[in-house]
């Protein structure tokens, strides 16, 4: 909470039951340094003081959700690609390494990944943890 101090005759933001939406009021009473009653800056209702609602941002959480549900996905979609193999099965990452798709490889900063498809002549999309990266790599 915040630790402004008010007094009558300042602004605030508060809901009017009137205006049936949180505007801004003039504070015509305080009780106990806390605001009482205020004035409507649109209607010119006084009434009880009710604090403003605080808005939520469902757009924000939303978006984190999305996020995390695409994370989820890919997490999925890489336990899929790499289909219970074994990592001691996976070839060591060297951009010298001869890049085949199918091939189950172990990156030292993104782990275990499947390659899903190569490029001539040294790229490589390779499906890790957290998604699909492009490494170089030797094309036969
Ligand atoms: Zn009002």
């Amino acid at each position: 909470m915040s630790d402004k101090q008010f007094a009558a005759g300042d602004h605030i933001d508060a809901k009017c039951t009137k205006c049936k939406d949180t505007t801004n009021h003039t504070i015509v009473a305080l009780v106990d340094e806390k605001v009482a009653r205020v004035e409507c800056n649109t209607c010119g209702g006084i009434h009880n003081y009710r604090p403003a609602t605080v808005k939520k941002t469902p757009a924000k959480s939303r978006a984190a959700a999305t996020k995390a549900a695409k994370i989820n996905k890919i997490e999925a979609e890489w336990e899929g690609h790499l289909d219970n193999a074994d990592p001691a099965t996976a070839t060591t990452y060297s951009m010298k390494m001869a890049a085949k798709p199918g091939i189950l490889i172990q990156h030292p900063t993104f782990g275990l990944g499947r390659i899903i498809s190569t490029t001539k002549p040294n790229k490589m999309d390779v499906f890790f943890r957290d998604g699909v990266k492009i490494l170089r790599c030797t094309v036969s």
